[in-house]
């Protein structure tokens, strides 16, 4: 989304339907590297607004997309998480275990004409020459839309996105819309390499998971109108959404695996801990970021402000 098509209302508003209590949020790291200093601000964000609204905190390790995920990385999760302090509620769902789940939700979309099969390869999208989509993707020209042509095979099954604007109230960036045939374009939900999206995963297993309120990485600002509009076709539940600032660096590329960003270290506890806080506008006091675990705890939980947390895109610590 972009900033022009931020306004004060819109068509189609998708706000305040999650708020009824208990608070249910939840951290849904992608295993595809270790923790890193991003991950880690969007786990403390996310827990901090659970906890200060005493609500429930869950883990979901999303691993949907299996060629990208890496062995071992979500157990080295789940191990730094622990060390640093963080304790979520129930089962750790892990989505490479739900794909008849998925399935489901899938075939639900198919009997409702939702979706439709689609035989275009990469290449054959690219010699329309289309626009890009707010991801950077090409916007798909619509070529299977009315049938497969010719007796050609499937190769994936797309989600009709309508010309429609959908709006909702950001707790962090404010009031965002986006067109999404316009600026997304019929995303594919079940791949060529038959792999689940994660579009479709993440809105199936928020609502089975009873999450009413997701804080995450504002990288996923612009796939929320998708997640929404999903959430409506399937019956289910829209959330409230928190968008946080992402770290960048100092090239102002979001940390990721692709940018080489290293591991946290759970050694450095309360003081990594609160550079995180301090980067979602809460600076701590000196006495808390050089003492015990537990002494930070109870000062960012009661401290614990989501209008304090700048409405930014991405910040380069430092
Ligand atoms: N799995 C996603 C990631 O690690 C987060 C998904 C979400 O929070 O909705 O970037």
């Amino acid at each position: 989304m972009t900033s022009e098509e931020r306004q004060q209302s819109g068509p189609a508003r998708a706000t305040g339907e999650g708020t009824r209590s208990p608070y249910r949020g939840r951290f849904a790291p992608s295993p595809s590297g270790p923790l890193h200093f991003g991950s880690l601000v969007a786990a403390l964000g996310s827990y901090l607004d659970a906890r200060a609204n005493n609500g429930q905190w869950l883990l979901r390790i999303e691993d949907v997309d299996q060629p990208r995920t890496v062995r071992g990385a979500a157990d080295h999760i789940r191990r730094t998480l622990e060390r640093f302090g963080f304790a979520w509620d129930g089962e750790v769902l892990v989505q490479s275990r739900r794909l008849d789940f998925y399935h489901a939700a899938l075939v639900r979309l198919q009997l409702d004409g939702d979706v439709y099969p689609c035989a275009c390869s990469r290449r054959e999208i690219a010699s329309h020459s289309p626009p890009r989509s707010v991801d950077g993707a090409l916007v798909y020209p619509g070529t299977c839309r009315a049938g497969l042509v010719g007796g050609r095979a499937a190769r994936a099954w797309r989600l009709r996105l309508p010309d429609q604007v959908v709006a909702f109230d950001d707790r962090v960036q404010g009031p965002m819309q986006q067109n999404l045939q316009r600026a997304v374009g019929d995303i594919i939900l079940l791949r060529a390499d038959g792999q689940y999206a994660y579009q479709l995963a993440v809105v199936a297993d928020d609502a089975a998971q009873g999450v009413n309120a997701v804080v995450r990485g504002v990288d996923l600002l612009d796939s929320t109108p998708r997640q929404i509009w999903l959430q409506r076709r399937l019956g289910l539940p829209t959330p409230t959404y928190a968008h946080l600032p992402v770290v960048t660096n100092a090239a102002g590329e979001k940390l990721s695996k692709q940018t080489r960003a290293s591991a946290v270290d759970p050694a450095a506890g309360s003081a990594l801990l609160s550079a995180a806080l301090h980067f979602l506008g809460h600076p701590v006091p000196a006495e808390i970021s050089a003492g015990p675990l537990g002494d930070f705890w109870r000062w960012a939980i009661a401290s614990w402000s989501i209008d304090r947390v700048p409405a930014l895109r991405g910040v380069c610590p430092g």
